[in-house]
């Protein structure tokens, strides 16, 4: 198996053969533009000192400055930050938003760090890429296992090295620092949004609609809780330990509060503070993927639908919250299974465009209200969704492809209008 991104750049090739495109502009997208690689070294609290590896990847800036979210995790690689740098520029090029691709990630297991080397290990992050980001030129946010606090300390401490108040440096802030409303549940938001278009088109009773959902972190919590309050049924839900699952589903809103309370996935039924314990079946997380559900929602990390398990998803609907979740080889078998994949290029863009909403807000100093921050959101996905669908449509081709002819047109717009070859060799010729 080639690497994560040489897997994801493919889908370029597959998309151009869809849309008139600079071949240019396919070869600048499979470079990313510029990696930064560093050591950040960490006091611990017992007075030692650790050394961490992490990174930063500005991947395409063609239309406009990159943006993208800083990931805590062990199995981070550089191979894996450019991937997710690179479906950032995908992805704002599908939701039309004015920012390039981004990412960042630390090689770092969170759990094992106290919340003050948390604290120091963010702020390390910064004074290493403080001169690599930037509001104009590359702005974080947060991934898997980092959160608005973190988002608060990194902005702090390149505000102190700039020697300015500077919120616009990264998003996903905490409200009361400059953090936008709407921003802690818009990258489900969108997703939800994507879901009611469907619903719409295929006339879903959302009672009779069941929903499994893998990763009960920011993106898992909120997408189960939206579909939950819209009569959605919610039959399994997981978590890095595992899941459980319940035929007749579950009350989301119970099972937020026991994780939120305890750390773990439990199926519990809670009025007031009291949690009462509800059956359900312990599952695996390679269980979850097969059920026999109407939507698939992978939610925590890339790769975990590939050619080995492809073949016995039983869902017609997969919403790719997470970034990544269906390998390339998975994509052809869920294709040929008549498997619809709402692609993460569209399902979890919601993040990324409220994000842009924080920055606008930022540099305008004018703050919106919660309406219309969904309002703007609820515009943008729609309008987005139903491109993508009719492009699907027009062509006959799976919905990841579409997104990315849909991409790739507004990539290649911003691209040519620097120049190409063929403008160049007109004007000499
Ligand atoms: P998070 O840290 O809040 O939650 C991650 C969840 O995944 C946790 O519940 C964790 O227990 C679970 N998990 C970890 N390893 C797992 C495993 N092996 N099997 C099953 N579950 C596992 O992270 P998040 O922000 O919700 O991000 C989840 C996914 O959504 C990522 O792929 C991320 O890139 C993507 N995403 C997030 C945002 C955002 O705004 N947060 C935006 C776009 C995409």
């Amino acid at each position: 198996m080639g690497s994560l991104f040489d897997d994801a750049i493919g889908n370029l090739d597959m998309a151009a053969e869809y849309v008139s495109v600079e071949p240019e502009v396919i070869e600048r997208l499979k470079h990313p533009k510029c990696a930064l690689e560093m050591n950040i070294p960490v006091r611990m609290d017992d007075g030692s000192l650790q050394i961490f590896r992490g990174f930063r990847v500005r991947h395409n800036d063609s239309r406009g400055p990159t943006k993208g979210g800083i990931r805590f995790h062990p199995n981070v690689s550089l191979d894996e930050v450019k991937t997710l740098a690179f479906w950032m520029t995908v992805k704002c090029a599908v939701v039309g938003i004015p920012l390039g691709g981004g990412k960042g990630g630390v090689i770092v297991d969170p759990k094992q760090l106290s919340r003050m080397e948390v604290e120091r290990l963010s702020r390390g992050y910064i004074r290493q890429a403080v001169d690599f980001i930037g509001p104009h030129t590359d702005i974080p946010a947060p991934d898997v296992y980092t959160n608005p606090m973190i988002m608060g300390w990194m902005m702090d401490e390149y505000s102190k090295l700039q020697r300015q108040h500077s919120p616009a440096v990264i998003t996903g802030k905490p409200v009361s620092m400059g953090g936008s409303l709407g921003r802690d549940d818009a990258t489900a938001r969108g997703g939800y949004f994507c879901v009611k278009e469907l619903e719409a088109m295929k006339h879903w009773e959302p009672k009779n609609i069941t929903v499994a959902v893998q990763g009960f972190g920011n993106a898992g919590q909120h997408i189960a809780s939206l579909l939950h309050a819209d009569g959605y049924k919610v039959v399994a839900v997981s978590d890095s330990q595992g899941g459980i699952h319940s035929k007749e589903g579950f009350d989301v809103p119970s099972l937020i509060y026991a994780k939120l309370d305890t750390k773990k996935v439990k199926a519990v039924y809670c009025e007031g503070s009291v949690c009462e314990a509800v059956p359900a079946e312990h599952i695996t997380n390679e269980e979850l993927l097969e059920l026999d559900v109407d939507i698939l929602i992978p939610a925590a990390l890339e790769n975990v639908i590939t050619d080995k398990n492809a073949s016995a998803i039983k869902a017609k609907y997969i919403l790719e919250l997470a970034n990544g979740p269906v390998t390339g080889h998975a994509d052809t078998i869920l294709q040929k299974n008549d498997v619809v994949v709402i692609p993460d290029i569209l399902a979890n863009a919601g993040g990324v465009t409220v994000s842009y909403f924080e920055w606008v807000q930022n540099k305008n100093g004018l703050y919106w209200g919660l309406d219309e921050v969904h309002q703007r959101l609820h515009a943008i996905m729609t309008r987005e969704f139903k491109c993508v669908y009719s492009i699907m449509q027009e062509h006959g081709i799976s919905m990841r492809t579409a997104a990315y002819v849909h991409a790739l047109s507004r990539l290649n717009d911003a691209i040519f209008a620097q120049g190409t070859q063929r403008y160049f060799a007109e004007s000499t010729g």
